[in-house]
């Protein structure tokens, strides 16, 4: 007997926050030399990932 092991659906889910890329989607500014450099996700702390919730 085998289980199936499904291990991108495991025990860690992708953030739905930020889309699994640990930072949540800024609006960059207009002005040239700028950059906004995001806070990471606060949600999976920049992990893109979190953990699934068992209920
Ligand atoms: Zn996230």
């Amino acid at each position: 007997m085998r289980k199936p092991s499904s291990a991108k659906f495991g025990t860690e889910i992708e953030c739905p926050a930020c889309e699994g890329t640990g930072f949540p989607t800024v609006v960059q500014p207009a002005e040239p030399g700028r950059k906004i450099y995001p806070a990471p996700c606060k949600k999976c702390l920049g992990k893109g990932r979190l953990a699934r919730e068992l209920k």
